[in-house]
């Protein structure tokens, strides 16, 4: 991704249109600070005092409003714990470590296709790592072979899911598939281990978190990974946190201590900014009101952009691809096109979407859209 990054960089085309990497950007191509975000830096800035260190888990404060925001009010938060990461990243590598120090050899499932660094992280950490399928051959989510290869995970395994805005596929499951899946899991008794990284930026942060919560109420134990980079635009201040859930706070206990040692052994502790940033934001209902403003914006555009490249790509002829896009949510679309044909737009076009078909749509200037289409519809052609 980083190679087609700076191969972009190199490319002097004045029309090139970098779709490669996960960044909202809005529609002047940046990606701006939000409002709600200076705001509380500034207010922070005002009153900072000390930057003396914090705990091995963090800033205490945005564990508890992290532990609200994506568990709710439903009382799975009484029962878990969490412990402020270095961003989504660091929470699914705290995780990872988690489950190797507690029950060494886990197996650890993925979708086929996943998240570019899932498998890398958790072989890192020294899991064993297998599939399960996602998607069908029309680009559907694939509710069946998921189930049937998911029917294979034994008691012990973990099965990483991500909870909304499949990164790199764009689909997710419907609300009667994650039911499904759920009740697969409290069957057969596989710990959920949720990734959240894109909430509020599919169909808004409650629906977007309302897989997460299912889990949450169904199974006894359940992993969480959540990332603020996206939906508080903090990117660069690496902010995240790793929850886990058990029977009580009290018997998560050891497991507290246990994601300590590792964070330990591995950075120490996390950066304090990002998640000062974030605190200020959830405990103070002017800047929260602002912030969910910003994010219900960032996801209409994200909606307007799909629905733009959908509606040139059926007016050229190209009805049946604008479906798959259609079906699509998030950041990210899978472009149903061939490694080959996604070279070929990078050559004739100047536009950079991953080989395997991913392309941001947050990255694409309303303007753009037809000649993105324009693009699609013509190496679909060739
Ligand atoms: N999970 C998924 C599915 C992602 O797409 C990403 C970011 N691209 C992450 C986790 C990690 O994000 P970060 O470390 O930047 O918070």
């Amino acid at each position: 991704m980083w190679d087609l990054t700076e191969a972009y960089g190199a490319d002097a085309r004045p029309e090139r249109l970098n779709l490669v990497l996960g960044v909202y950007r809005d529609q002047t191509g940046g990606t701006p600070v939000m409002a709600a975000v200076r705001e509380a830096e500034i207010r922070l800035a005002e009153r900072s005092a000390s930057k003396e260190y914090r705990g091995l888990s963090g800033n205490t404060a945005f564990n508890r409003a992290m532990l609200s925001m994506v568990l709710g009010s439903g009382g799975a938060a009484e029962r878990a714990v969490a412990v402020q990461t270095v961003a989504g990243s660091g929470a699914l590598r705290l995780l990872a470590d988690l489950i190797c120090r507690t029950r060494p050899g886990t197996t650890v499932w993925i979708s086929d296709p996943a998240y570019v660094n899932h498998r890398p992280i958790l072989e890192a950490a020294g899991l064993t790592v297998r599939t399960y399928g996602w998607l069908d051959a029309e680009g559907r989510f694939d509710t069946e072979g998921m189930l049937r290869d998911l029917g294979r995970a034994r008691r012990d395994d973990v099965v990483l899911l991500q909870g909304c805005c499949h990164n790199p596929t764009g689909v997710d499951p419907t609300a009667q598939a994650w039911e499904a899946v759920a009740e697969l899991a409290s069957e057969h008794g596989w710990v959920p281990f949720v990734d959240l990284a894109y909430h509020g930026l599919g169909d808004g942060l409650e629906a977007d978190l309302a897989a997460t919560r299912l889990f949450a109420e169904r199974v006894p134990e359940m992993l969480v990974a959540v990332s603020c980079s996206k939906n508080f635009g903090l990117y660069s201040d690496r902010t995240g946190c790793a929850v886990v859930l058990g029977a009580s706070r009290q018997s998560l206990r050891h497991v507290e201590t246990a994601l300590q040692n590792a964070a330990r052994t591995l950075y120490s502790m996390p950066p304090e900014h990002g998640a000062a940033v974030v605190t200020a934001i959830l405990e103070d209902d002017g800047l929260r009101d602002l912030w969910r403003a910003e994010l219900d914006g960032m996801r209409a555009r994200i909606e307007d952009n799909r629905r733009g490249l959908t509606a040139e790509l059926t007016a050229l002829g190209r009805g049946e691809q604008a479906d798959v896009l259609a079906r699509q949510k998030g950041m990210f679309s899978m472009l149903p096109l061939t490694p080959r044909q996604m070279l070929r737009l990078r050559s004739r076009f100047a536009i950079y979407g991953t080989t395997a078909g991913r392309i941001n749509i947050a990255g694409i200037p309303a303007h753009r859209i037809p000649c993105l289409a324009q693009g699609v519809a013509a190496v679909l052609g060739e």
